[in-house]
Order: C-alpha cells, then structure tokens, then sequence
C-alpha cells in the first residue's frame, strides 16, 4: 500500500502512529502546515526546521498561477517548495465554488496534481454547507462518491484520498463512511467541518465526526479537514482523528491575532507574551508590535504554539492522560465545553476502542464522572465474585461477620483490597468528596448489588452521604443494610 497507517498507542480513540507515504514517514497526530506559494510568511525549509514532516497546498492556485503553474509541472511541488517531507494537495473544490470555475474538473485536479508531484491526492468533492437539508446532502453525497470512483480510476496507485461528507446528518456520514471504505483508499479526510468550527458548533462537529469515524475503518488515517486551531486538537484527536491542517496560523498572523491553546488574543491589546517559543522569549510585546516583520514573527508562534500542542497530544496518548488535556481544553470556551460534554456522552460507545490500562485517572470535576475509565469500571468490577454476604465500606467500619467484603473509590464504586493498586483505583488521585463522584460511585454500587442477585449487602456510610445512599439505590431496599 502506498499510503499506510500503524497506529502504536491509543488513548480513548485517539492513536498515535506512522503515516507512511511511499518511503516517507511522518508521526501522528500530525499537523499539515497549509502554504499558499504566492504568500510564504514561513518557508517551507524554515518549517521543516520548526520540526514540520507533512504540508498541503491548494492544487487550484498553483493551476491558474502564472508565477508557479509551469515550474511546478516541470520541477514537480517538492523542488518549488523546497520541502522534502508530503506533500498533500487540496483539490480547489472550494475555490471552484466561490468562482465558479467549472473548467476546473474532477479529471483535471487529479490529473494536475498527479503531474505536479503531490502525494496525496484530493478528487473534486462537493463540501456540503450545513444548511443544506437532508435531502440536498444526500444528493450531494452522491456527486462526491461519483467523483471519488471516476478519480480512482486516474489515480489507481493508492494516492488518492477519499473524503467523507454528508453535511450535518450522522446517517449520512456514517453512510460515506461505509463507501469510502468500499473504496479502498487509507487516507480519509471528513470535510466540511469548517463552518461548524467557525460557528462554534463543536456539538454538532462531534456528532458529525463520530459518525463518521466509527464507521471507517479503524486502519485508516483520518483528516479533520480545515481543523487548525490548538484549543480544538485536542478533541479532535479525541474522537480518532490523526491529521489536521493550519491555514489559521497564517490567516490569524495577518489579522494581528495570537494563538494560544485555549482561544486567541489580539496582539493589540496584550501587554505579555505568554509563551515559551523563539520569537516570544526573543521579543517584548513592544517590540513584536512595532516589527516591520509582525506578520511572520506572529506567524512562527502560532505554528509553535500548534506545533507544540500536537506533540503534547502525543505525549498524552502515550501516558493514556487524553482526557485530562480534552478537560483542560474544552473549559476555554462554552461552545467547547458543549462539544466535550457531547462527546463524554458518547462514552458508552467510546469505552470499547479506548485502552483498559493508563498512567493515571486525576478527578476534574463532575465531567470525570462520565469518563470512558469510569464506565469501563463500572461493568469490570462485576467479574469480582462476592459470597452469599458482602459488605462495603465506604467508611472505616467494617463488619466482621460477612463473607466477603469490599471498600469504595468514588467515581468508580466497590473494590476488594487486591484490586487496591490496580488501574483505575491505585492511579485515581481524588480530592474530598462531592455530590457527583459519589453518585457516579453509587450507580457503580448500584450495579454490582443488581448483578450479584443472590448476595445480600451490607453498607457502612458516611453520615454526610446517607441520603444520596438511598437515593442512588431506591428500589433495591430489600437487598442491603446500612448500618
Ligand atoms: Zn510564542
């Protein structure tokens, strides 16, 4: 296969791994730099310098430029550019919408990409806007499949990737997701998302995705399309995606606008730079915003900042402490933290790719109770047997006089003391308790009194706790005692 990908560690339904490209490798996740040829606030050969492995460009703009069009078909993007790593190129759909341009085919992106060198090959596919009704993206949907088969049939040497669409219905993402996989291709951008992003519709982006990627398959590399800010990453690469591209840090550079990983500033009115790359630890503000070179020096930070923030995500993968930075991320603004939430939702669904063991569970807060490690425990904890008596300690009392007896770890619930130093009970660090975590433990609790129907239960309680006990169990009664 030409274009492959091995994923190496996972963290909910994130992975990092190898995408490979013919001899080239590059890590995952993994940022696309976007270069516009006529506009180069940072070469390509300074971004490989700053650590980039992977860049896209627009096939479109090098096909109507006086300037690049020939010397790109007769030196081929890697030369022009002066950038040895992949090279993806987009197809121009969108600047075929916005101009209209229907010379501009199917056939002849691909095969213009294909002659100028790419190694990613974008077909012509229709980016279905998200008022399109149902209808209307089904149709559309239908056109980008139709397109994907005819360009396969140019590009048949694996460099082409199959895009997702469907607009805002998950069937009909799900659906592409299916004949995208039909098709073959191992590089899968879901498109589209651009104006959900702009509009701070992470809800709907996260539905959307998951959607999508639940259905793909899992051995495929998958492109969030247009995903370039740091503060989104994180989810992103949350629900299994692997590459993103930044047009952001140059568009934000030009508009005086500071990236940081939990939203952007405007360069104007900071009297700080609160940052660790080059340009910040080399400049005061003063002098950032008197520079003749503003526009690139703004640049080079907002592509460390993104650049940083994926080789955190990596990191974090790694640990198994995704989540955490997810949390961490998504409280910068109320539209994220609406799409973290939707996606912490989806945790049943989550929990069967995410991995049973992790460095470390830290409580954040109510939403930690939602946890895929908090769900999986839940349904874990069953497989330990109890006798025909058990009892938990939620306290330090303990009864005596039962067969069995387990403690309790709010959010998760019982534990008996050989799972003590087990993930998640052993690396769970929680503060005091509060209402949330004690109800996720409970409904844990809950659980394993129903399952284990021939036991009968005694629990010791915290005075302070023992109304939420009984309300946590209604209807089991006849099952356990406090005492
Ligand atoms: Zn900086």
């Amino acid at each position: 296969m030409v274009i492959s990908f091995e994923a190496l560690h996972k963290d909910i339904w994130a992975r990092t791994g190898r995408l490979k490209v013919g001899e080239k490798i590059a890590r995952t996740p993994l940022l696309l730099p976007v270069i516009n040829p006529h506009i180069q606030l940072i070469t390509p050969s300074e971004m490989q310098q700053m650590g980039v492995e992977a860049l896209i460009t627009n096939a479109y703009i090098f096909s109507k430029s006086v300037e690049f069009r020939k010397s790109a078909l007769e030196k081929g993007l890697h030369e022009v550019l002066g950038f040895d790593g992949i090279i993806m190129t987009d197809s121009g759909a969108f600047q075929q919408s916005v101009y209209g341009d229907v010379a501009f085919s199917n056939t002849e992106t691909v095969e213009f990409q294909r002659a100028i060198g790419s190694e990613i090959i974008v077909p012509m596919d229709i980016a279905t806007p998200p008022d399109r009704d149902y209808e209307g993206a089904r149709e559309e949907l239908s056109t980008t499949m139709e397109r994907i088969t005819e360009a396969m049939t140019i590009i048949d040497d694996g460099h082409l990737a199959a895009p997702v669409q469907g607009g805002i219905f998950p069937d009909l993402r799900a659906d592409a997701a299916v004949r995208v996989n039909e098709t073959g291709a191992t590089f899968c951008p879901i498109g589209a998302v651009v104006p959900l992003m702009e509009n701070y519709r992470y809800k709907e982006l996260v539905q959307v995705v998951l959607a999508a990627k639940q259905r793909l398959n899992p051995s495929s590399c998958i492109h969030l399309f247009g995903a370039g800010h740091p503060a989104m990453f994180a989810l992103a690469a949350a629900m299994g995606c692997d590459v993103f591209d930044s047009a952001a840090y140059a568009l934000y550079a030009r508009e005086g606008r500071y990236m940081t990983t939990s939203g952007s500033l405007k360069l104007n009115e900071l009297q700080e730079l609160p940052c660790a790359c080059q340009v910040c630890r080399t400049h005061t503000v003063e002098e950032l915003k008197k520079s003749p070179d503003k526009e690139r020096l703004l640049a080079m930070h907002n592509l460390s900042v993104s650049l940083a923030e994926i080789a955190r995500i990596r990191q974090a993968i790694i640990d198994g402490t995704l989540w955490e930075v997810v949390d961490e991320r998504c409280r910068s603004h109320p539209r994220l933290l609406e799409g973290y939430r939707e996606l912490l939702s989806r945790s049943s669904d989550l929990v069967e790719r995410d991995r049973v063991s992790k460095r470390r569970f830290f409580y954040r807060g109510d939403e930690s109770c939602m946890r895929t490690e908090v769900i999986r425990y839940h349904s874990a904890c069953l497989r330990f047997v109890p006798g025909a008596t058990c009892h938990i300690a939620m306290n330090e009392m303990v009864s005596g006089d039962t067969d069995t007896v387990v403690q309790f770890k709010p959010p998760f619930g019982i534990y008996p003391s050989e799972m003590a130093e087990t993930f998640p009970i052993g690396q769970s660090e929680i503060p005091a308790w509060d209402e949330p975590m004690v109800k996720a433990g409970l409904q844990g609790v809950r659980r394993y009194i129903e399952y284990n129907t021939e036991t009968q239960f005694s629990i010791s309680c915290p005075q302070r706790w023992i109304s939420t006990l009984h309300e946590s169990l209604k209807g089991l009664e006849d099952r356990y005692v406090c005492i």
